[in-house]
């Protein structure tokens, strides 16, 4: 008895609209007979039993709840010549309205659809629908969940496919792809598929293709294309443009969700890997996505020239210990848009690793931006002076980026902690200490077997006595290709390696053992003080490999020194005091090494248990005769008031020496007396002390 149209049977179009309209009603308009539908809420379409009129329709169904001028609206509406003039148009018509007599106030939506294809009108299918919901939570609509974006001029066949979808997916629907891309613009990045038709009216589907791939933030997102059988040269054509897959019509339902829900987990793979490819924190690429990009970038422009600018910020650690993660972050995003705006030409740039940056810039020469501003920058951070340095490498074709970056990062490292110098170019001086660097490291282990490593021994002369009080056990390499080496040159690289604790058991073994051989031979000895690295304190028996060492030759404790730094307790207080303190307890003589030039003198000195401070040179030479204000002679009389004995280092000249006998320092040691020299000269010097 139902009239069918050709593009979508009674069926199908009845299934389509029951997702969304509660009631469907099947109208005769030559015989005046509705037969009503309702959706029941799962899946069946239960037919009413009795047949109405359409007057019976719109009174007992739709108007009912209206009153006034809602109701006359409505009523106008639904008057057959109304819908016949506007359904010839359109085919089919929908209009949302208003209930207010209901409380609170209710949304309902018709959908009237013209089953005839021949001219007038006959038979109608309306659908009446209960949207509060939808009213009330558009945005939301909108917003959440993955969504698929169907671009189709047919409004049937975009119901059709939001009723296949609608149960896995929020279906955003456009008629053509103009508002396909207004729909993108806003939710790019939750379209998990676009299903687009290709033959349409306004912007058909390839135009839609061809735009859409020129897109570069769109290129994840995958495009099923709509077609009819036969149709191979179109898809070839859509493939050439870029689309991922087609579907057929007329919509077979399974195949549908079935190439939907996997080109959706396509999309889901390759956001994760666009995950990878980017920090969330800062939104640069992640080290190897910068990497690849950087290099390929700098591999197909020979003829441009780039730099790796690699950026540093100084004492990142202590600052994310002090103020918390979120303002650390806080941050690093300041830095990395900071660098973007002010350095030129840069390009992109990538998180290499915690706090280290790194930026692909095209220029032709060197340039960065002037100290004022890099000043200006580390003032406005969101806390007070956070200072950055830079390293650049002027990029060559064929060096791989990785290698750039490195350099540009040792760069930096030759300007840290040194105030006032922001920015470091890898240069020749720079590849020469870096080599010499990666020399030395090749050569400790060897080093150490062939016994390379020789303990110089500097004296310590007591004023009182005016004598040889003591000494520290200072260490060299004697290298037979490099040469003699100053542990300038190499303990800071053994304290980052690690290194360093090797070398120091090393030391302080030569140590015990000349000593032990110093008293068998009968000569009056002093006591030796070694240098106890930062590194050595991680050692949680630190204390007890000492004490044992130094039994091992029945050598009294209290002829070992042991010499720390101000900056090694920073490192991890607790443990340094708690190693100290054993050690203090077994009878070794505790030296606080190059006191003065840290900050956190007057903490450390509270709270170790020290006997003797080491003056560092640099207050000897700050030192200004005359003035009783000075750091030097604050230091000393802050040991006399906490009962510790003061040891004067780097004095050179006789002014200096008698202007800390002056101030009543009690130890000298210094090229004035002695410099560093070697065990059997400073044994010599012994026998006539
Ligand atoms: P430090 O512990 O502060 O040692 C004192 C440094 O001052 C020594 O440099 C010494 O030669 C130098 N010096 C002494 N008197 C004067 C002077 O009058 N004028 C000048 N200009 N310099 C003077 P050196 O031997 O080059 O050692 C440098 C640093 O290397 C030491 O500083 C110490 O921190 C470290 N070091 C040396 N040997 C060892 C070791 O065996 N183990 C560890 N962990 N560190 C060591
Ligand atoms: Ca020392
Ligand atoms: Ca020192």
């Amino acid at each position: 008895m139902h009239a069918e149209r050709k593009d979508f049977s009674i069926q199908n179009l009845l299934m389509l609209l029951s997702s969304n309209y509660e009631f469907i009603f099947y109208v005769d308009f030559d015989t005046d007979e509705v037969v009503p539908y309702h959706f029941a809420g799962n899946s069946d379409i239960q037919q009413e039993s009795a047949r109405i009129t359409y007057r019976e329709m719109t009174d007992n169904f739709i108007t009912c709840k209206m009153t006034g001028a809602e109701r006359k609206e409505i009523e106008n509406i639904l008057k057959k010549d109304h819908l016949d003039r506007h359904l010839r148009a359109k085919k089919y018509y929908t209009y949302d309205f208003r209930c207010s007599g209901y409380d609170p106030e209710r949304y309902f939506r018709i959908k009237i659809v013209n089953m005839d294809e021949t001219d007038g009108l006959h038979h109608a299918v309306i659908g009446l629908a209960n949207i509060d919901n939808e009213k009330h939570s558009r945005i939301d609509f909108y917003k959440s969940g993955r969504k698929i974006l169907v671009i189709e001029d047919n409004e049937i066949n975009r119901e059709i496919l939001t009723e296949i979808l609608s149960d896995m997916y929020t279906v955003i629907t456009a008629e053509n792809g103009n508002e396909g891309f207004e729909i993108l613009s806003e939710y790019a990045e939750d379209i998990a598929v676009i299903i687009t038709n290709l033959e349409m009216p306004v912007y058909n589907g390839y135009e839609f293709l061809e735009r859409f791939s020129s897109v570069r933030q769109y290129s994840a997102i995958p495009v099923l294309v709509v077609t009819t059988t036969n149709q191979t040269e179109a898809e070839i054509k859509c493939l050439q443009l870029g689309a991922t897959d087609f579907i057929v019509k007329p919509y077979n339902r399974e195949v549908v969700r079935n190439r939907v829900k996997s080109l959706a987990r396509l999309k889901e793979s390759s956001a994760m890997l666009n995950a990878l490819e980017k920090d969330n924190l800062t939104g640069l690429y992640t080290k190897e996505f910068f990497i690849r990009y950087a290099q390929e970038k700098i591999d197909c422009n020979p003829d441009k020239k780039y730099c790796i600018v690699c950026s540093d910020i100084e004492n990142f650690k202590v600052i994310n210990d002090k103020y918390g993660l979120k303002t650390g972050d806080d941050i690093l995003i300041y830095i990395s848009d900071q660098i973007k705006k002010n350095f030129p030409g840069i390009i992109f740039g990538g998180r290499i690793n915690g706090d280290i940056f790194a930026f692909l810039q095209e220029t032709d020469e060197i340039s960065y931006p002037d100290k004022e501003t890099i000043e200006y920058i580390s003032k406005h951070a969101p806390v007070i002076s956070v200072s950055v340095k830079f390293g650049i490498y002027p990029a060559e074709c064929g060096r791989s980026v990785q290698h750039m970056t490195d350099r540009a990062v040792m760069a930096i490292n030759q300007i840290k902690n040194v105030y006032g110098k922001y920015v470091a170019v890898y240069d020749n001086k720079i590849r020469e200490g870096l080599m010499k660097q990666q020399q030395i490291i090749d050569n400790m282990q060897d080093a150490l077997e062939k016994r390379q490593f020789k303990v110089y021994y500097q004296p310590k002369h007591e004023i009182s006595s005016d004598k040889t009080s003591g000494a520290e056990a200072l260490v060299r390499w004697i290298h037979p290709v490099l040469g003699f080496m100053n542990p300038g040159l190499f303990i800071d690289i053994f304290e980052k390696n690690g290194f360093i604790t090797q070398l120091d058991e090393y030391v302080w073994n030569e140590v015990c053992s000349s000593m032990a051989r110093w008293r068998n031979s009968g000569i009056d000895i002093v006591p030796v003080s070694i240098n106890v690295s930062r590194r050595d304190f991680e050692k949680d028996d630190l204390a007890e490999e000492i004490i044992n060492l130094v039994d091992s030759y029945s050598l009294p404790h209290d002829y070992l020194h042991i010499e720390v730094t101000e900056s090694a307790y920073s490192d991890n207080p607790k443990k340094i005091e708690k190693t100290i303190e054993k050690l203090h307890d077994a009878g070794f003589i505790i030296e606080l090494d190059d006191f003065g030039t840290g900050y956190s003198s007057l903490a450390v000195l509270n709270s170790m248990k020290l006997d003797i401070l080491k003056l560092d040179m640099s207050l000897i030479k700050q030192d200004i005769s005359s003035s009783d204000r000075s750091a030097l002679v604050f230091a000393i009389k802050l040991a006399q008031m906490l009962g510790l004995k003061t040891v004067a280092e780097g004095v050179e000249n006789s002014e200096q020496c008698e202007r800390v006998k002056s101030l009543g320092c009690d130890y000298i040691q210094g090229y004035f007396y002695s410099r560093p020299v070697p065990e059997e000269e400073f044994m010599e010097s012994l026998k006539f002390n």
